[in-house]
C-alpha cells in the first residue's frame, strides 16, 4: 500500500492514501469509536466489580450496553494485540510479534474494512507501538500522532540516544521508551479527537482513540495523583517503573499497595477524558446514534506471580481485557455476556454491527449472534495467547476456555495447567493426578492449534518486502512529520 506522511506540525500527522473514487455507506450505518485504553484491567473497574470509584463514565456506558464478562487478548503487549484487534488474527497468524516486526500491508485491518465501504477514518495514537512505521495506519484516511515526545526525539536521534545502533537487530532505545513513559497524552488526545469532530467530513466515520495514561509510568496530574492513597508517606511514585518487573526487597504492603492506588488515578483521569469525549459527542448532536467499544490491549500485573507491569507472562492480571459496546438501536441497555471473548472477535462484531462485510481472512467470531441472544453466551473455544520477547528468551503460548488454561512454556520446556473454576488467581498448577489432561493430550492440544493457525496464516496474501528495518522506517516517519524530510 503507498502511503505517504506528511508535515503539519509536531505531534500531528497526518497520512494520505491514495485518492480513489469512495463508495457511500449503506443508509442509516453508524459511527463507531474504538477506544482502546493501553494497558486497563477489567477487575479495576467498578462495573467489573472493583472497590473503588475509578470508572463512572465506563461504568455507565457499560449499564447502557454490553459488558463481556471475560474478554482475553492475544498477549500481554501492545504492539501484537494491536495488530489482532485491527486484523482479528492471533498473533502467530499476523507475524507482528517482536519489535522488529510490523503489521504488514497484507493483512487487512478494521480500518480498511470501513474505508472500503465509505467510512471516513481517522485514529488518534498516544503511546510509541502505535507509531505508523508498525503499520497501526493503515485504512486511516487521518492518522493523528498524539505523544509529546514527537520534537523532543528529533534531539535525541542528533544526539544519537533515540535509537540503538542503525541495522538489523536494533530495538526501539531505553530514551524513546522513557520519554514516553513519563508521558501524558490524555490532554492532547482530548483536543486532537474533538478538534476532528469539529470539522469531520459528511457521513458516517470510524474513529479508533489509544488512550495511553494507564500505562505506566503512573504519572498523573493533580488531583488524580492523591486521589486513592492520598495519606501514603512512603517511597513509591509511580516511576522509573520501565524494567524494574520485579519489587524492590524493602517494599513494604503499603507500597504495593500505593502503586496500584497511583494506576487507579491513572485510570480515573483516562476515565475522565473518555467523560469529555461524549461530552464533544453530545455537543455535535452525535452521541446517541454512535456505537461505541471500549476495550484494552492487555492488562497489568502488581507481583500476583512475582512481577509487576506486563509482556512478562500469559497469566491473567496480563491478559485479561475489559470490553465494553454501546450501541441502542441493537443493544439493549443492561447487557451483561458470560463465557469467553477475545480481542479477535472485536472487529467482525464492529463490521457486522455497521453492517459491513467482514475481513475476508477473520479468525474471530461475530458476537451479535451473542447480543441477540441466539447464542448461550460468548463462544467458549480456547482463547489463543502467545508471548515471544527474544531479549529475554521467554516464549509462552496459552490456551484458555473459561474453566481451565494451559500455559507451555518452550522455553523452560514445560507447561502448567490450571483450574480457573477453583483457582482463579492461577497460583497452584495442576499436577498429573488433577490434570484434566494427560500429557498426550496436552501435547495434541498444542500440535492440534498450532497446525490450524499455521493454515491460516498459509491462506493469507504474501507478505509485502521486509527487509527494511521497521525502526528505520519509524526514523524516517518522525522526521518527516517534524517537516527534516520532504
Ligand atoms: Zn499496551
Amino acid at each position: 500500500m503507498a502511503v505517504a506522511a506528511g508535515a503539519v506540525g509536531a505531534g500531528y500527522l497526518v497520512v494520505r492514501q491514495p485518492v480513489t473514487a469512495r463508495p457511500v455507506p449503506r443508509e442509516g450505518a453508524p459511527s463507531l469509536i474504538l477506544i482502546s485504553v493501553d494497558s486497563l484491567r477489567p477487575d479495576h473497574l467498578g462495573c467489573y466489580g472493583y472497590h473503588r470509584n475509578t470508572s463512572p463514565t465506563i461504568d455507565r456506558i457499560a449499564r447502557e450496553g454490553a459488558l463481556f464478562e471475560t474478554a482475553m487478548s492475544s498477549t500481554s503487549w501492545t504492539l501484537p494485540a494491536h495488530a489482532a484487534l485491527f486484523t482479528s488474527l492471533p498473533d502467530r497468524v499476523h507475524g507482528c510479534v517482536d519489535d522488529l516486526q510490523w503489521l504488514d500491508g497484507s493483512r487487512l485491518t478494521l480500518a480498511e474494512a470501513l474505508r472500503a465501504v465509505g467510512y471516513k477514518t481517522a485514529g488518534f495514537f498516544s503511546g510509541p507501538y502505535l507509531h505508523p512505521c508498525f503499520g497501526f495506519s493503515q485504512g486511516f484516511d487521518r492518522y493523528h500522532d498524539c505523544t509529546s515526545y514527537s520534537r523532543k526525539s528529533i534531539e535525541l536521534i542528533q544526539e544519537k540516544r533515540f535509537l540503538d545502533p542503525l541495522g538489523p537487530g536494533q530495538r526501539m532505545s531505553f530514551d524513546l521508551m522513557k520519554l514516553s513513559h513519563d508521558d501524558i497524552t490524555n490532554p492532547t488526545v482530548l483536543r486532537e479527537v474533538t478538534s476532528w469532530l469539529a470539522q469531520r467530513p459528511e457521513g458516517p466515520f470510524f474513529l479508533f482513540i489509544h488512550l495511553w495514561d494507564v500505562h505506566y509510568d503512573y504519572v498523573a496530574p493533580p488531583p488524580y495523583d492523591t486521589l486513592f492513597d492520598p495519606d501514603y508517606r512512603g517511597p513509591v511514585d509511580g516511576r522509573n517503573l520501565l524494567g524494574a518487573c520485579r519489587k524492590p526487597p524493602h517494599w513494604t504492603a503499603a507500597d504495593v499497595a500505593h502503586l496500584e492506588a497511583l494506576y487507579d488515578g491513572e485510570i480515573r483521569s483516562t476515565d475522565d477524558t473518555i467523560a469529555r469525549i461524549l461530552e464533544a459527542l453530545e455537543a455535535e448532536g452525535l452521541e446517541d446514534g454512535i456505537l461505541l467499544a471500549i476495550t484494552a490491549d492487555h492488562g497489568e500485573a502488581f507481583y500476583e506471580h512475582g512481577l509487576h507491569g506486563h509482556r512478562l507472562t500469559l497469566h491473567d492480571e496480563e491478559v485479561r481485557i475489559p470490553l465494553i459496546l454501546r450501541y441502542p438501536p441493537a443493544i439493549p441497555a443492561g447487557t451483561r455476556v458470560g463465557g469467553q471473548a477475545c480481542i479477535i472477535d472485536i472487529a467482525p462484531t464492529l463490521l457486522e454491527l455497521a453492517g459491513a462485510p467482514p475481513l475476508p481472512h477473520a479468525l474471530g467470531r461475530s458476537l451479535v449472534p451473542v447480543l441477540e441472544g441466539s447464542a448461550g453466551g460468548a463462544p467458549d473455544e480456547p482463547a489463543v495467547c502467545e508471548l515471544t520477547v527474544p531479549a529475554s528468551g521467554v516464549h509462552l503460548f496459552a490456551l484458555r476456555t473459561p474453566s481451565w488454561k494451559v500455559i507451555y512454556d518452550f522455553s523452560r520446556r514445560d507447561f502448567r495447567v490450571f483450574d480457573l473454576a477453583r483457582d482463579p488467581a492461577e497460583r497452584t498448577p495442576l499436577d498429573e493426578n488433577t490434570s484434566p489432561f494427560n500429557l498426550a493430550e496436552l501435547h495434541g492440544l498444542y500440535r492440534g492449534t498450532a497446525v490450524k493457525l499455521q493454515e491460516a496464516a498459509r491462506r493469507l496474501p504474501t507478505p509485502g518486502e521486509r527487509d527494511t528495518p521497521p525502526i528505520s522506517k519509524m526514523t524516517e516517519a518522525q522526521l518527516r512529520t517534524l517537516g527534516y524530510l520532504k
